[in-house]
């Protein structure tokens, strides 16, 4: 059971190379042995501001441990839960996480990933509260009824949707697309909280797997000129104080541009990376402090590979 969830949940993120040897400063790792946690510490959440929860549990590999995050908001008229977790245990947890945080019922289900790690626990989530609704984007429904157990959203939203909830206004926005194409943020006008989902994984090299390198670069920035002081991760850790949440998200986004521009300079030198496995170019990227981050030495050819497919007007539509 642990081995098929392995092999499942940590498909996107195995390692396709060594783990980088050099010490990672611990302060920029999303591992939680570096921070000195054991999975039993997990699940766990905490209070970002009144009635709004940032929920982290564990998405593991053979090479590291990083929490996967949700979001849980309680209004006086339901709650909104933003990405679900990877499996039917973690559902679980995460139903008596909101149990345990409030007696209001579960309205809505914000899918904000369609990856599987944000996504495979909603059955259980669904089960437990029946009448809550599901959003999604177009991009993310249609991603989704490829998954073997899909809670398909029945709400859509592709520009902008605000739910009034009580006297809480939350709004679902697509500020465009950069991890899976169907990316969707969740924003609260009134406590200046987004939830970023995986467009924001904190100290961990940017995973590109379904990515959109260009386009990911000014999804960031559009969200880094709103009114936000929290700004919360889809992955990594969701704690510290806003400043170093919003610094980490700036550093994110260099991460991401210089996949970009890595990716433009070692195309146009002719070095090749046909894919994540044969790419030679990724011993001549020069990846800053950005090696050390979390998942870098699997997900950094595998980034660049998407930087080429990029560049070679290949993607995806
Ligand atoms: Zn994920």
């Amino acid at each position: 059971m642990k081995i098929l969830r392995l092999a499942t949940a940590a498909l996107a993120w195995t390692l396709m190379a060594p783990v980088a040897t050099h010490a990672a400063d611990a302060a920029k790792s999303a591992d939680i042995a570096h921070h000195g946690l054991k999975p039993s510490d997990f699940p766990r959440w905490h209070q970002v501001v009144p009635n709004v929860y940032a929920y982290e549990d564990l998405l593991t590999t053979p090479d590291f441990t990083f929490t996967t995050n949700s979001l849980i908001i309680v209004t006086t008229d339901g709650v909104v839960l933003v990405d679900g977790q990877d499996h039917d245990e973690q559902g679980t947890s995460l139903v008596a996480a909101i149990k345990e945080i409030t007696p209001q019922p579960l309205k809505y289900v914000v899918i904000a990933s369609d990856h599987g790690d944000h996504v495979n626990a909603l059955p259980v989530v669904k089960e437990a509260f029946p009448q809550a609704v599901f959003v999604s984007s177009t991009a993310s429904l249609k991603t989704m009824t490829t998954l073997k157990r899909p809670v398909l959203a029945t709400e859509l939203v592709d520009d902008k949707q605000t739910l009034k909830l009580g006297n809480t206004d939350i709004q679902i926005l697509n500020l465009g697309r950069g991890h899976t194409g169907g990316d969707l943020v969740v924003y609260l006008p009134e406590s200046k909280v987004m939830f970023m989902s995986e467009l924001y994984d904190r100290n961990i090299f940017p995973p590109m797997i379904t990515g959109y390198p260009t386009e990911w670069v000014s999804t960031l920035k559009k969200a880094q000129e709103m009114d936000v002081t929290w700004f919360i991760p889809g992955h990594g850790f969701t704690g510290g104080d806003a400043a170093s949440l919003k610094a980490d998200l700036a550093d994110f986004t260099k991460a991401v541009e210089l996949v970009v521009s890595e990716g433009k300079r070692l195309h146009a030198a002719g070095v090749p990376c046909a894919t994540e496995k044969d790419c030679p170019a990724n011993a001549q990227a020069n990846w800053g402090h950005y090696a050390d981050f979390t998942a870098a030495a699997g997900q950094a050819p595998r980034a660049l590979a998407r930087a080429y497919t990029e560049i070679e007007g290949k993607l995806p539509k």
